[in-house]
């Protein structure tokens, strides 16, 4: 059985690439077990198909050298907060027996984002509780509780809570967003145009990692949120 490290959920292929795609590939150099898991397969996108997505989720994976990646197969647009999709994850938690987990935005453009960020969050505090049974393949599971989790920012401008320094990891970041070639601006495609499709887009992403950056003194940085207060043991701990 893998224990991974960290475990990113998004709701759709490409979220975790946006939000925490330098952040994955400098964890996996620094010897850390990373996996992905999408809640959904992106079904509903404007652009491309969901076997066409699947492809491009395993090209990124393999960019960031995660451990795994799987695919829950959630209704896009549709699924909802309960306990069906629930115990879904806490399964996923279980099995994986992640440290840390990260999750799409609080609130986003997309209502899936903000939505998956509540499931997955609530699902991670509900993989700690004794009472509650899961099996995987036939066998019972242990509970889980992650001990730390952590939102990454995706489109709407949020505040971050702390971000994290991804010089040197940006190009990587970069490419994995471009393994979905059906999602991101190519001038070939006929498909229609979204709002993430433009040519402007990738330079808004890269913009956004330096601009977070420029705040810490460093070239690039994503940020991130967290849902519950952090205890650090000394005022110098974090430094
Ligand atoms: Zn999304």
């Amino acid at each position: 059985m893998i224990k991974l490290d960290i475990l990113v959920f998004g709701a759709h292929p490409d979220d975790a690439e946006l939000g925490a795609g330098g952040t994955i590939a400098k964890e996996v150099a620094n010897g850390k077990k990373v996996g992905i898991i999408d809640l959904t397969r992106g079904e509903l996108g404007t652009r491309g198909s969901a076997e066409l997505r699947d492809k491009e989720a395993n090209a990124a994976a393999a960019i960031l050298k995660v451990t795994v990646r799987e695919n829950l197969g959630f209704r896009d647009g549709f699924f909802i907060n309960d306990e069906t999709h629930q115990l879904e994850i806490i399964k996923m938690i279980r099995r994986y027996r992640p440290d840390i987990v990260l999750c799409n935005a609080i609130e986003d453009r997309h209502i899936d984002h903000g939505k998956g960020s509540k499931l997955v969050s609530d699902a991670c505090f509900l993989s700690g509780l004794i009472k509650i049974d899961t099996q995987l393949d036939g066998k019972n599971q242990d509970p889980w509780r992650p001990k730390l989790v952590y939102h990454y920012i995706q489109w709407k401008n949020i505040t971050p809570d702390f971000v994290l320094d991804i010089s040197g990891f940006m190009d990587k970041k970069v490419a994995a967003i471009l393994a979905y070639g059906s999602q991101f601006h190519d001038p070939n495609s006929k498909e229609p145009e979204t709002p993430i499709s433009s040519k402007t887009f990738i330079e808004s992403v890269k913009y956004r990692a330096q601009d977070m950056g420029r705040l810490v003194g460093k070239d690039y940085a994503e940020g991130f949120t967290v849902e519950r207060l952090i205890a650090i043991d000394r005022l110098s701990s974090i430094i």
